[in-house]
């Protein structure tokens, strides 16, 4: 479970104690005590007439950096720690708590020389640092940058048109400034048609990435998916950790993250944010896939579900509502109640009879961790990136003049143009370059835009399929037949189906499970509408609806009996006709960010 929000226990341990003046001095020093979990300020001077001691817990801050004020003489060092604690918003909605960026520096000045300074400095940043990212450390570890891996290096995939179209902005707004602080070095690709992210991580050199990060829906992150299982060497590939940042209008994967972590269920940008904390953090937990194969014999991999019937009809004909969001399902799910569609068909599986034994595997990931490889980019067409300057980081320097008052601003701010602003400094000519790109789409770079594989000889690999018998054989005589009028069949291997349909609440991201849930004919409209809206809190199994089954299964198959329909694999619509997949346990890995596992290493 998530280790930052344990109990104390030997997360109360102190590692670091110090006493510094905070910056902009205002005479005012603070005691500060850095356990596992959290980082204690307490004001020590002027005496307070009352408690004033902050926690920052850790789990809300994304990164620290040290500093150096500009005037020779002046022998201090700094370190800034930089945190999206929940605070009460002014306006109440929802919970009334939303997460606010808060940067507070410390002066570190008790030696004589800068370097004793700039020592000390470093060690409370490589401290704070290496508790971000899960790397294990007590009050008896040598505390220095050498524990550090190098800074991370992602490619992030952008779909400029996901969701409401506004990926781009919330990447300029949230996700770059938060990624910056957390010193992970990015490449930024905007895609610019479908099946483009696919095509591009088949011809990547994957030595040079940590991971692959998909800022758009769930759409992206299956191109992505799919694009990797197509090369040669699949089996390494699809071991790259992949995120996803939510900008889509279908956030199930980002929904099922957040949720993982224990956070509260939110949308838009908050989701947004809290995705790009946890993407700071850097764990990994491995992730199930599941193989489905269609009539027509292609198979593709997934990582949500395989829907048909009520929900990928909804899904689907939602699509023309695409500018209202995530609020395009609530829509289309009101617009199909009135003509509630029943299917006939015929749905086997082979139920997981150990499933109540089943045990999630714990494994350890192992990273590159030769920060001192060369490292050579393959040139991107359309994209940004910051690499060339994450050396530059630690050395930093600012002018005394120029520091923020704080609190600084929250995500939804533009961030603060100064020149010290580490964030801003990439930023500023980035959003210059992407606006640009998007008036004006330069030439193709062949060596990018060029599928590795054209799309009609495309050729999926992956582990066989032993469960499976070809769909034109019947299945084996160990699964399960139920043939009847279906409203919906639902084949889902995450919590959440959306960012707030909680759909699923027993499932975990390498449970091996495939959770197939059917709701059959004969239900009435009103309480087919309680189940949708109990979905939103997770509750409709508790309503025991007789038409409602879950079942554990590790494979199914649909066969459709009525002519027309629609069905989708990962809300991505595919072929009609009869269809089956099986779960391949841990096969993929996904970027959570507070997991079970913890990278110690990149
Ligand atoms: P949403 O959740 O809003 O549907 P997705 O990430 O699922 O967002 O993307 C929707 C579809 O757009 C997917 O089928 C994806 O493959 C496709 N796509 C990705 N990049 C582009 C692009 N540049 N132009 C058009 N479609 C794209
Ligand atoms: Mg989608």
């Amino acid at each position: 479970m998530n280790v930052f929000l344990g109990a104390c226990g030997e997360g109360c341990e102190t590692l670091l104690h110090g006493e510094f003046e905070a910056y902009p001095p205002k005479g005012t020093r603070y005691a500060l005590s850095l356990t596992q979990t959290e980082l204690h300020i307490q004001r020590l001077v002027p005496k307070p007439d009352m408690d004033h001691r902050t926690v920052m817990r850790l789990i809300d801050v994304v990164g620290c950096h040290t500093m150096r004020s500009p005037t020779i003489t002046n022998q201090s060092a700094f370190f800034r720690v930089y945190a999206y604690p929940l605070k009460k918003r002014k306006v109440v909605v929802g919970s009334g708590r939303a997460r606010q960026r808060v940067a507070k520096t410390f002066q570190v000045d008790s030696a004589e020389c800068y370097e004793d300074n700039l020592q000390m400095a470093e060690k409370w940043a490589a401290a704070i640092k290496c508790l971000v990212l899960g790397i294990a450390i007590s009050s008896e570890t040598e505390i220095s940058r050498s524990l550090l891996p190098r800074p991370r290096r992602l490619l992030l995939l952008l779909n400029p048109f996901g969701g409401k179209g506004n990926g781009l902005q919330w990447c300029q707004s949230h996700i770059l400034p938060m990624i910056t602080e957390a010193d992970v070095s990015f490449n930024l690709v905007q895609t610019e048609r479908q099946n483009h992210a696919r095509e591009l991580v088949q011809s990547i050199s994957l030595a040079e990435w940590d991971g692959i990060v998909a800022i758009s829906g769930d759409g992206l992150l299956y191109e992505v998916v799919n694009g990797l299982m197509e090369r040669p060497d699949w089996e390494e590939a699809i071991k790259m950790p992949l995120g996803i940042l939510p900008c889509g209008s279908g956030n199930a994967v980002a929904a099922s993250i957040n949720f993982s972590a224990g956070f509260e269920q939110v949308l838009g940008q908050e989701l947004l944010t809290n995705c790009t904390l946890l993407l700071c953090h850097g764990a990994v937990s491995p992730l199930d896939l599941v193989s489905v194969t269609t009539s027509s014999g292609s198979r593709t991999f997934s990582f949500l579900s395989v829907a048909w019937g009520f929900i990928s009809d909804v899904d689907i004909e939602s699509e023309k509502y695409r500018h209202m969001g995530s609020a395009r399902f609530t829509l289309g799910t009101l617009i199909r109640l009135a003509s509630m569609t029943t299917y006939r068909g015929r749905l086997s599986y082979l139920p997981a009879l150990d499933c109540a034994a089943h045990r999630p595997i714990l494994r350890s990931i192992t990273m590159a961790t030769n920060g001192s490889l060369p490292f050579q980019h393959v040139p991107l067409h359309r994209t940004v990136s910051d690499m060339a300057l994450c050396e530059e980081r630690h050395n930093f320097c600012f002018r005394e003049a120029e520091l923020p008052e704080e609190p600084a601003p929250s995500p939804s701010s533009p961030p603060s143009s100064s020149a010290f602003h580490r964030s801003s400094f990439s930023f500023e000519g980035l959003s210059e370059e992407l606006l640009a790109d998007s008036e004006d789409p330069p030439e193709a770079d062949p060596a990018v835009a060029a599928p590795a594989v054209s799309p009609s000889v495309r050729q999926m690999h992956g582990p066989p399929d032993d469960f499976l018998t070809p769909l034109d054989q019947p299945v084996p005589k160990s699964w399960v037949t139920v043939e009847d009028d279906f409203v919906l069949v639902l084949a889902i291997y995450q919590t959440h189906l959306g960012a707030d349909l909680f759909t699923s609440p027993f499932a975990c991201f390498d449970d091996g499970l495939i959770h197939l849930a059917y709701v059959k004919a004969g239900i009435s409209r009103a309480s087919l509408i309680r189940l949708f809206l109990a979905m939103e809190k997770g509750t409709h199994y508790q309503q025991e609806c007789p038409h409602l089954t879950h079942i554990p299964v590790r494979a199914f198959r649909i066969e459709p009996l009525t002519r027309k329909g629609i069905l989708t694999i990962d809300g991505e619509r595919v072929e009609y006709g009869p269809i089956q997949g099986q779960v391949h346990p841990g096969l993929a890995n996904l970027l959570t960010g507070i997991g079970r596992v913890k990278v110690t290493a990149f």
